[in-house]
């Protein structure tokens, strides 16, 4: 049963999980709850790409490439070729970059590998619980077990890693501004069993819209495409999905023989909470932030999060809450910079920009502005530099 502890964090995503992970090394007294199941949190195909100072982050607490470490990090992504209708552009962003590679890890595979290392080690993880009522000034919140019974627990800090819709976020939304923004674009996820076409990323920058193929493992693939936001994965056939793909992406046919696992569509949102704190209540990762995947910032600020937050509470633990008290403030500049460079790129990537949704002369002109931005990254030294550094996720040089 759940124990009084001094924590309960709400939500095993890739935030909840850190964040567990450096709890319970700590021996911070918490508990974890998680409104699905663990198979359930396991089998959530999202993020995949990981950015190298998130790999840095993470060996440097002992949770990744080490003896005993729940994660291993050993496929590199270092290279993303842009292809328009006139040019096509393959872009070593780790070279520019001073070696700073992604990784290639599906998300649903760090978390299932961090909720059994936390399980075979005993930690206080609670699937099939959920949250059902939080009351913001004690904080106290109540949990739903699989029974339907429930617990009231009355914790110093709840954590909200409780993603896009947190309850955590929503209890405190009197005491923080929340600045919502809707992207007009819809983007087809597709998912296939099947091997990267090549050894790097995709993106199709077309005038029907975008199409991007990502690396997700030998035998796995992500491809994406950009549909009118009045159309669903019912609306697109599997023959179709596969033929737009391969022409936006420059490989005519390359797509034909292979089966798709999966469509799901997903709309586009950012968002910020500012400040992530309020009290007794925190938030972590998307319960805080939404990011477009364009870049693929997001589960990457989660981790961050997760980090910086983990060590505030630690050193509350042992008395000092100044770490803790600073977090909001700690977090935002890196949330509102991967904030700025996704929105930027999400420009060069989507053809269906708000005025460019009717409009047939906006819509060229939209795509004018995407074709020229991608031969400035080929052709402009410093251009080149600077995206590499952001997309890369290069920290800039303390002031
Ligand atoms: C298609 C797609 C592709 C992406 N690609 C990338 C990428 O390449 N790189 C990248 O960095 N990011 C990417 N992202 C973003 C990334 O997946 C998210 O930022 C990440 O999942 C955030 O992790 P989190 O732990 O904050 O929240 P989540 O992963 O959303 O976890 C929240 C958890 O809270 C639980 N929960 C919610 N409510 C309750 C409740 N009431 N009680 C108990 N539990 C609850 C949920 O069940 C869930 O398990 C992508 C996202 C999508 C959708």
């Amino acid at each position: 049963m759940l124990d009084e502890p001094r924590v309960v964090i709400v939500g095993a995503g890739p935030a909840g999980l850190v964040l567990a992970w450096l709890l319970h090394r700590a021996r911070v007294p918490f508990v974890l709850v998680e409104q699905l199941t663990q198979a359930e949190v396991g089998t959530q195909p999202k993020a995949g790409i990981v950015e190298y100072r998130t790999v840095e982050l993470l060996r440097r607490e002992g949770m990744a490439d080490a003896p005993g470490a729940p994660l291993r990090f050993d496929t590199e992504n270092r290279r993303v070729e842009f292809r328009t209708p006139l040019t096509s552009h393959l872009f070593d962003y780790a070279d520019l970059t001073g070696d700073r590679p992604h990784f290639v890890l599906p998300q649903h595979r760090l978390v299932a590998e961090l909720a059994a290392a936390l399980v075979i080690d005993g930690a206080p993880l609670h699937f099939s619980h959920r949250v059902v009522g939080i009351e913001a000034e004690s904080p106290a919140v109540v949990v739903e077990g699989p029974d339907g019974g429930r617990r009231t627990l009355a914790p110093d800090v709840v954590v909200g890693t409780d993603g896009a819709a947190s309850p955590v976020a929503r209890a405190m939304a009197d005491h923080v501004r929340t600045l919502d923004r809707r992207v007009p674009a819809r983007w087809l996820v597709v998912a296939t069993d099947t091997p990267p076409l090549v050894g790097h990323t995709i993106y199709g920058i077309h005038p029907h819209g975008y199409a991007a193929h990502l690396r997700r493992g030998p035998q796995e693939t992500r491809f994406y495409l950009e549909v009118p936001a009045t159309t669903g994965p019912d609306d697109w056939s599997h023959d179709t999905i596969r033929t737009e793909l391969g022409h936006r992406l420059g490989m005519p046919g390359a797509l034909d023989d292979r089966p798709l696992r999966s469509v799901d569509a997903l709309d586009l949102r950012t968002r910020v909470t500012t400040p992530m704190q309020h009290g007794g209540l925190v938030l972590a990762g998307d319960a805080a932030h939404l990011i477009t995947p364009a870049g693929g910032k997001g589960m990457n600020l989660a981790v961050a999060d997760a980090v910086e937050l983990a060590h505030g509470l630690i050193e509350s633990h042992d008395g000092d809450d100044a770490r803790l008290a600073a977090y909001s403030d700690t977090r935002l500049p890196a949330i509102w910079r991967a904030q700025a460079f996704s929105d930027w790129f999400l420009r060069i990537l989507t053809a269906r920009s708000a005025d460019a949704l009717e409009d047939e002369s906006a819509a060229a002109f939209v795509h004018g502005t995407r074709e020229t931005w991608v031969r400035a990254l080929r052709d402009d030294a410093g251009m080149a530099r600077w995206f590499a550094h952001s997309y890369a996720g290069v920290e800039p040089p303390a002031a």
